[in-house]
């Protein structure tokens, strides 16, 4: 981990997982935080913007000289001259286990590359980064989540920089620090410190409030439960029974075994 004080680049999505991170690293490691926002073309994106604007205030009035405004970022990703043929092409594979971890395969890596390189650019007003963080959780599944696609992010912004001093962290799946964990940990966390996490926007989809029935309102509904929290969130649907068959990690987990055995 950076040392107390060290800037670091962080992603703030407005999503619970990069909000309780920003928290983490302000609050238990005392770090420098420049966030950044990336506007990609996403359908929810009014409300992505209004949970970065609310947790900006939040930090800013909590935590006046670590942490710093959001730099928003305007990148199109997936690009919006195939992104209805590559919605299609995600459909077709998402009922396909390990194939429907695809996911949008470039998005993260096209985001935590320009992270780095705001970070970088910081250099011209002195100010020295080092270090991104993801929040990527153990149960993301997809590829571009996961600790193989750190690493190799990582040996990327080194490679292209020219300077194997920078780092790229994902806390809640760096196994070198001992970390293996979900959603549940940030959840508690941020309810004992006092972070209004519920007001994050994880839903995907364009209600003006969290859906409560689409693969990421189901983690976070998981998530509180876990968690042992109360979730304080309103949602507009109950979470249908579709859960079980269409989103069962440990079936998966036992695919993957057979697979490799
Ligand atoms: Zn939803």
């Amino acid at each position: 981990m950076p040392k107390k004080g060290e800037s670091v680049v962080a992603c703030l999505s407005g999503g619970q997982d990069s909000v309780a991170n920003i928290g983490i690293l302000l609050k238990e490691f005392c770090l420098n935080v420049y966030p950044f926002f990336i506007n990609r073309g996403q359908s929810n994106y009014k409300y992505e913007k209004k949970a970065v604007d609310y947790f900006n205030q939040f930090y800013k009035r909590k935590f006046l000289k670590l942490y710093h405004n959001y730099k928003e970022i305007t990148v199109m990703t997936p690009g919006a001259e195939y992104k209805d043929l590559l919605r299609k092409t995600k459909r077709m594979m998402d009922d396909i286990p390990l194939n429907h971890n695809i996911s949008y395969p470039a998005r993260g890596s096209i985001a935590f590359l320009t992270g780095m390189e705001y970070g970088y650019s910081l250099k011209a007003i002195g100010v020295e980064v080092k270090t991104v963080f993801a929040s990527n959780m153990n149960s993301d599944f997809s590829y571009h989540c996961s600790q193989t696609w750190v690493r190799l992010m990582n040996i990327l912004f080194c490679q292209i920089l020219n300077d194997w001093s920078w780092q790229f962290i994902s806390l809640p799946i760096e196994t070198e620090l001992g970390n293996s964990f979900d959603k549940d940990v940030f959840i508690k966390w941020a309810y004992e410190n006092g972070v209004p996490l519920h007001k994050a926007r994880t839903c995907v989809k364009s209600f003006d409030i969290e859906c409560g029935d689409c693969p990421t309102c189901w983690d976070r509904r998981k998530g509180y439960k876990e968690a042992g929290v109360k979730d304080p969130t309103k949602y507009k649907f109950p979470m249908s029974s579709k859960y079980p068959t269409y989103y069962d990690h440990e079936k998966e987990e036992k695919h993957e075994k057979r697979n490799r055995s």
